[in-house]
């Protein structure tokens, strides 16, 4: 299978090489030429199948160029019991009686991105080796609070490879900017900018496109890659768990064979719930994709208007995650929706840096509400979500979680749709404390491990020991950078 861009259309290449560079080199993302197609009774038969065999087998549809085998092998060990500590990996929790939690914090940074980011490094270094690339890798990671730490853990020490992470300052919570400045390893950097989340985004994105840079790093035996979510390297394992969800569901008799689900994610940059759109493009059996935003609420409204307009405030709220006016991934859904016309993506994208916005036209308007429904939550309705759904069932979660949640809620009310709903629960409560304890109505007290024993002691839920450790480690990154000084921090690392 063949990898294009959005944004030419042009001649493929194989998913390693896809892996390697990350943005495909006019700027577009990279697309499969086609879909895998998951027939009914393979659906079936991996119900009997642990997590790493059904991940292996999905993300094996995509990856042609890699073997059964070495995928088995790479998930085995990217998903097994000493990275994940929940059993199943991804567990399935009911809270309602039409909705189910997937719960995907487990692995070592309490956040979704670790499906991705702990299977990354054995894809990436197996590029080089299938595309005999004999360079360093340099990882670049823009992040909003998540993906920063799940790269470093997945790459630190990881040979042939370097990560440089920037963070908007002050946009994470607290302890997500710890789990980064306190990170080991000797071929790792961390760095603050002074700008939010699309600031050091395209800081980033300037860095790749900047072709002399390029041409230096490259005489110096360095090749510059990405950990984002624009990397298909990042999308290809999410859209497995959304098949082992499935799975799971038909083994606990919740759902029978072929019936349709929902899924309802909560949204940033678009990367976890494109991968759902692709796991029903595949073939799993889905009716509605709910895309739920926080106040940031720029996709509710495209999904809503057909008008994509970032020229609006941007708010820092308690989900940092979903802290994002550019979602660089709605790019690849813009272009299944445009029929594969890269001409068309071209113009939008080209509106978008020039005016902030663009428009869809009709026949594709009605194509995305067709598969999407959307909605979004402010922050008093996150923090009673929080409340209500652990007075109502005992299930607590965290801010990400309750905007999926409360858009969950108000898409039933609307829609009278009780289709059994999988939402995304893509990062632990305890990683939040300093929202989700004033959100069940208490001071936070202390610094923020008290605070873990605070949250502790009121959810009777045992702390991830990942975050407790945090607490003896010293800080190791402490710097603040403009966003026109990125490309020197990238030289320190060098
Ligand atoms: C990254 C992140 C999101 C948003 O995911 P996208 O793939 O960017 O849409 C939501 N919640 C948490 C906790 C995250 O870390």
């Amino acid at each position: 299978m063949q990898y294009i861009s959005t944004r030419s259309g042009n001649k493929g290449v194989s998913g390693a090489a896809a892996i390697i560079s990350g943005l495909a080199p006019d700027g577009g993302l990279f697309m499969p030429e086609s879909l895998p197609h998951w027939a009914p009774e393979e659906i079936l038969a991996l119900c009997h199948a642990d997590y790493p065999g059904r991940a292996a087998w999905a993300i094996g549809g995509f990856l042609q160029d890699y073997s059964q085998g070495e995928l088995a092998d790479y998930c085995q060990k990217a998903y097994g019991p000493d990275r994940f500590t929940a059993p199943g990996t991804a567990p399935v929790v009911k809270i309602s009686d039409s909705a189910y939690i997937l719960e995907l914090f487990h692995g070592p940074t309490c956040a979704f991105k670790d499906f991705a980011l702990q299977l990354l490094p054995y894809l990436l270094t197996a590029a080089l080796a299938k595309q005999g690339v004999a360079k360093t890798v340099i990882i670049l990671v823009a992040t909003s609070g998540d993906t920063g730490k799940a790269a470093l853990e997945g790459f630190a020490d990881v040979a042939g490879t370097k990560i440089c992470v920037f963070y908007p300052e002050g946009g994470t919570s607290a302890m997500q900017r710890l789990q980064m400045t306190t990170q080991k390893g000797g071929n790792v950097r961390v760095a603050a900018v002074k700008g939010n989340f699309d600031d050091a985004q395209n800081g980033v994105k300037a860095i790749f496109t900047d072709q002399p840079y390029g041409q230096r790093l490259a005489e110096r035996g360095y090749l510059l890659s990405s950990a984002n979510s624009i990397n298909w390297g990042r999308l290809a394992p999410q859209v497995a768990y959304y098949l082992s969800a499935y799975c799971d569901l038909l083994n606990q008799g919740r759902i029978r064979p072929g019936e349709r689900i929902n899924i309802c994610v909560p949204t940033g940059n678009f990367g976890n719930i494109l991968a759902a759109y692709f796991a029903k493009s595949c073939g799993l059996p889905v009716h509605r994709l709910i895309c739920a935003s926080n106040k940031n609420r720029v996709l509710t409204d495209f999904i809503t208007t057909g008008v994509y307009d970032r020229n609006r405030d941007f708010y820092l709220t308690s989900s940092p995650s979903m802290d994002i006016l550019i979602s660089s991934n709605l790019e690849r859904l813009l272009y299944l929706l445009a029929e594969r016309d890269a001409g068309k993506i071209r113009g939008f994208m080209g509106q978008l840096r020039e005016t902030g916005r663009y428009d869809l036209d009709s026949a594709m308007l009605a194509k995305l509400q067709a598969e999407f429904a959307a909605g979004s939550a402010d922050e008093a309705e996150t923090f009673a979500t929080i409340r209500r759904l652990f007075q109502d069932s005992g299930y607590l979660c965290d801010t990400h979680t309750a905007v999926a949640v409360k858009v969950y809620q108000d898409y039933l009310a609307a829609s009278g749709d009780t289709t059994p709903t999988v939402i995304a629960a893509t990062a632990s409560p305890f990683k939040f404390c300093g929202s989700v304890l004033p959100a069940l109505g208490q001071q936070p007290e202390g610094d923020d491990f008290s605070q873990l024993n605070q949250l502790a002691a009121l959810s009777g839920l045992l702390p991830p020991s990942r975050l407790l450790a945090l607490k003896d480690q010293a800080e190791r990154f402490t710097q603040a950078i403009g966003a026109d000084a990125m490309a020197a921090e990238v030289d320190q690392l060098l």
